[in-house]
């Protein structure tokens, strides 16, 4: 493991964003000192979607509501998007699946699991969005892992439902989807955080492509427990760069 001499005191933040990726580095840290494992690891990914939920919340009572957001369920037009999504997140999601799912429900999932990672192997974000495979964790046009669907899925928001179909169906049209900025921006902070976190304590803080990764942990119940034990289990997952 790596050395840990980093302290509050050797990160003191005045930037905002910096303050919030600080916060998250911080709880990923106090966390694994308690001990390295797969129920550590749901607790970071539990504490820091409370801890940029509590900071949008904050915001937002200081600078007053954001604009009524456009999405909606069954609104799945951003998820044919590329996702990067780091170890803690990954495997909470698997804890989600293999404590929800019904053996059938599992089987399924594999299996679009298995299809998109074919189609979209090695591509990078750029080529993702001309190649349009939907995201494999959606069922009948739902995210079905939504209580523990990734960090990035929670920041991404549209104010305009019919430029994200646009983005979707011509994606050469290069619309700018009009958002609220703060909510994107913590949900990446926090991420940033957590990755920083995880680096500091020895472990991989690789971000990984969404799909790759669950086609592994899915495929290899031991995945989890192998990394935490300094496995390089998701380095075929780590997301290409553009
Ligand atoms: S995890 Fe859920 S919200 Fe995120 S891209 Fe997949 S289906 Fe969409």
């Amino acid at each position: 493991m790596a050395e840990k001499t980093s302290t509050s005191q050797n990160h003191i933040h005045e930037d905002p964003e910096e303050k919030i990726a600080d916060a998250a580095r911080r709880l990923v840290i106090k966390a694994l000192r308690r001990g390295y494992t797969i129920e550590t690891l749901n607790n970071i990914f539990a504490s820091s979607v409370s801890l940029a939920g509590g900071v949008l919340a904050a915001v937002r009572r200081v600078k007053g509501a954001s604009k009524p957001a456009a999405c909606r369920a069954g609104c799945n037009y951003c998820c044919h998007l590329q996702v990067e999504i780091s170890v803690p997140e990954l495997l909470s999601l698997v804890s989600y699946v293999n404590e929800n799912f019904s053996p059938e429900e599992m089987e399924a999932l594999k299996a679009r699991v298995h299809e998109a990672e074919l189609q979209t192997r090695g591509m990078n974000s750029y080529e993702r969005l001309f190649a349009r495979v939907l995201c494999p964790l959606l069922s009948d046009g739902q995210c079905s892992v939504y209580p523990a669907r990734p960090l990035v899925c929670r920041g991404y928001n549209s104010y305009n439902w019919a430029i994200c179909a646009q983005d979707l169906n011509y994606p050469r049209s290069w619309r700018l989807i009009p958002h609220d900025s703060a909510q994107k921006n913590i949900y990446s902070d926090v991420l940033e955080g957590l990755s920083s976190g995880l680096k500091e304590e020895g472990l991989s803080s690789d971000f990984l492509e969404l799909i790759a990764a669950l086609h592994i942990a899915l495929d290899q119940p031991d995945a989890g427990e192998r990394w935490l034990a300094g496995e390089p289990v998701f380095q075929s997952a780590v997301a290409p760069e553009e």
